[in-house]
């Protein structure tokens, strides 16, 4: 689950780089217009084809191009609705930056190499990531690095680029135009922005997706007397301002198609555009060689219920005023995995505590404190740490799942390439 009130309070008065809340906005005006103006059309699309698809309301909640939470705000932080791991502690995108170098080398160090993150929020896991790459230039060699990012908020691209760039070659609104945003890193490595995965350049890659999975549009279906029926976004009778759920009174395309026949639970959640994503990165890692890291809270086809809205890291009714809330699902991994086929071996989803462990955060915790003699900073690098790999805070909520190449893991005895980060290959 999203971060929590007391996640918040705990951390409130980290000063030691956890917090890096560098843009702070005021949107307080702005965020109630476009709040009636999403559901003022919401309610007239409702009003003209009948009620939507619960993903069709997440979908223009979260990224509707004009009022959509996340193409206008940078809510992440203390001061925005959530936050996650890579804003908690520097030593998370470290770790991941390792992650990217051991899989790139195992590859047998291939040039280009193309460094993919999907959903980056602020910027903050890249930057980390791109330092871990500046300390290992002497492994990188001449290795000709580029970055490419998929967002689909502008405002969230601005962010990233002031974080990350130099410079700023490119912004273009044109729809049309594939890379709408472009730069130089301060190490002088190129980066393009993207709104869609399909966008991005082919070649071998290492991809990134933390919590972007849990924001993708799911369906909500529902196991009624007369079969599996689609739980659906209608207005309220009693009050045409305010939305409810209903049940389709027949089976939808959705229900009819998306819904496993062995299905055992008696409500499913289904993410078919993260299904098409993670078939898009098996594609590409199947024949342009890389491999994928998705780490996100989830679970492995067990849950029922679990959509959810957070505004000032609270719950919010994710009916309530779309558009000014997160709205996120668990992500069900054995979907992902099964999505993903046979063309790779998926490894996990294993915790975020075993994960980190096995990327050595214990030895880089050590290092850190050791360098570091102020006593608040030390108690600040303590509670982070504690943060990312407690089984009770983030420790267990949140899993890995990696995605790579069939040769990558050769099957002889004694030829086993491990991955770092995983110890054991769960299919
Ligand atoms: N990975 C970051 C941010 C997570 S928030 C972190 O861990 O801190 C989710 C991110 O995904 C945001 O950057 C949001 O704008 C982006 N996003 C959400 N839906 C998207 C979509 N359909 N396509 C591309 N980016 C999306």
């Amino acid at each position: 689950m999203r971060t929590l009130s007391r996640l918040k309070s705990c951390l409130s008065n980290v000063s030691w780089t956890v917090w890096r809340n560098r843009c702070r906005w005021n949107f307080s005006i702005h965020r109630l217009e476009s709040n009636r103006t999403l559901l003022k059309h919401l309610t007239s699309k409702i009003n003209s084809t009948g009620p939507i698809s619960v993903a069709e309301y997440m979908r223009e909640a979260l990224t509707n191009p004009v009022s959509g939470y996340y193409t206008r705000n940078d809510m992440l932080g203390p001061d925005g609705d959530f936050i996650t791991s890579p804003e908690i502690s520097q030593i998370f995108g470290e770790l991941l930056g390792v992650w990217c170098v051991s899989e790139w080398m195992a590859a047998g160090k291939p040039s280009p190499f193309h460094l993919v993150e999907l959903g980056p929020g602020k910027g903050s896991l890249a930057s980390d990531i791109l330092r871990v790459f500046r300390q290992l230039k002497s492994v990188l060699g001449e290795a000709e690095v580029s970055v490419h990012l998929v967002e689909v908020s502008p405002k969230l691209s601005q962010v990233q680029a002031e974080y990350l760039t130099s410079d700023q070659k490119l912004v273009c609104d044109d729809e049309n135009e594939l890379v709408y945003r472009s730069g130089t890193t301060h190490a002088g490595l190129p980066v393009y922005w993207y709104r869609r995965i399909e966008d991005v350049p082919k070649g071998f890659s290492v991809f990134l997706a933390h919590e972007f999975f849990d924001a993708l549009p799911i369906h909500k279906f529902q196991r009624t007397e007369k079969g599996w029926r689609e739980v659906l976004v209608d207005i309220d009778p009693e009050s045409p301002n305010k939305l409810r759920f209903v049940l389709s009174p027949s089976p939808t395309l959705a229900s009819a198609t998306l819904v496993q026949l062995d299905e055992s639970r008696r409500h499913v959640e289904v993410c078919p555009e993260g299904g098409v994503i993670i078939q898009n990165l098996a594609n590409r890692i199947a024949v342009d060689g890389g491999a994928a890291l998705i780490g996100d809270y989830g679970h492995d086809g067990t849950k029922t219920d679990t959509f959810r809205g957070f505004k000032g890291h609270q719950l919010h009714g994710v009916l309530d005023s779309p558009g000014m809330a997160d709205l996120t699902a668990d992500v069900d991994f054995s979907y992902l995995r099964k999505m993903a086929g046979n063309q790779v071996t998926c490894l996990g989803p294993i915790t975020q505590q075993s994960f980190l462990k096995n990327m050595g955060i214990d030895a880089r915790m050590q290092v850190l404190l050791k360098s570091c003699h102020d006593r608040d900073s030390r108690a600040q690098l303590i509670h982070s740490y504690d943060f990312l790999t407690n089984p009770e805070k983030m420790g267990h909520r949140f899993h890995f799942l990696s995605v790579l190449g069939q040769d990558r893991i050769a099957l002889n005895k004694g030829h086993e390439k491990p991955v770092a980060g995983f110890t054991e290959l769960v299919r």
